[in-house]
């Protein structure tokens, strides 16, 4: 192998020591097999062109050629390759000039309210909903399992190798859970991206991670959809698209007070689609209710 695949791991052990000794990380654990697998390698001589076109010559690897052609050429100086089921990526840097501010569509408040029925429903009445494959990936998923289940799946105690079609069975279910993963961030990327483009203020709310979980039912739904990467993307987006983001109080009863009167209803279950105010009658879909009572809310 290169040497500079083992100088930039000390680099990069170099820098998980000084966190944990700044006490901004846990200490360096052990990278196994298991994790990312990746190594990088970069030109002594500096920066590199990158060509535009179907290959890339990659410092100390050689060429190679690429799925996707590059667009245009670059210059860049490390090199990260890494490996996901069975397709390997090259990622590099590029000095680039920042998106300039983009005039926004809608210039005033709006809020956004997370559910597991519809995924995200914006208080001017545009509903997001998730990608159904993740369902459908699902049932095929269990389906696979259940008919490789005899599969001889090797075992390090007793020695018994994996058979042939073991393996080719696990590479199967890598690309296949490969295949919803990037569902899913295709799905999210694309979802936060055209809301930071299009609106300037956006209110969403800090998510009740300790209530949530508890819900066994809601939990899993959530991590499937994703809700705290939305909400990772939704804060470095935001800045890069130059509109504002406030995070509401997860306490604020958006979804239990009567946008119209005030009148906490408290007898709101989770399966009532439809908020109906025992007060003063106001009749509205909940989530949409919710959205707008955070859209209205300051603090
Ligand atoms: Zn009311």
């Amino acid at each position: 192998m290169s040497s500079k695949v083992y100088q930039s791991a000390l680099q990069d052990l170099q820098a998980a020591f000084s966190r944990w000794r700044k006490g901004i990380a846990f200490a360096p654990t052990r990278k196994t097999k298991h994790n990312k697998q990746s190594f990088t390698v970069y030109d002594s001589n500096g920066s590199v062109l990158v060509k535009s076109g179907k290959f890339i010559k990659i410092p100390t690897l050689g060429t190679f050629r690429l799925t996707e052609p590059l667009k245009e050429s670059y210059i860049s100086q490390t090199f990260t390759i890494s490996r996901e089921a069975d397709a390997w990526y090259v990622s590099f840097a590029v000095n680039a000039e920042r998106i300039p501010p983009v005039m926004h569509e809608v210039a005033q408040a709006v809020g956004i309210d997370l559910g597991v029925k519809t995924f995200a429903t914006i208080s001017d009445g545009t509903e997001v909903e998730a990608p159904k494959p993740y369902k459908i990936a699902k049932t095929k998923l269990g389906r696979l399992q259940c008919r490789n289940r005899n599969k001889r799946r090797g075992d390090r105690r007793t020695g018994e190798k994996a058979s042939n079609n073991a393996i080719k069975y696990y590479k199967k279910m890598a690309r296949f859970h490969k295949q919803i993963a990037d569902k899913r961030k295709d799905f999210l990327n694309k979802t936060t991206t055209s809301i930071c483009k299009k609106y300037a203020h956006i209110k969403i709310e800090d998510l009740n991670v300790s209530g949530m979980i508890a819900n066994r039912k809601l939990s899993t739904a959530i991590s499937d959809l994703g809700f705290y990467e939305f909400r990772r993307q939704m804060e470095y987006k935001s800045s890069v698209f130059g509109s504002k983001l406030d995070i509401v109080d997860q306490w604020y009863p958006s979804s239990k007070q009567c946008r119209k009167c005030g009148h906490k209803h408290n007898r709101l279950k989770l399966k009532d689609r439809v908020f109906n105010c025992p007060q003063c009658g106001h009749i509205e879909d909940r989530d949409l209710h919710a959205a707008i009572n955070k859209s209205e809310c300051t603090g």
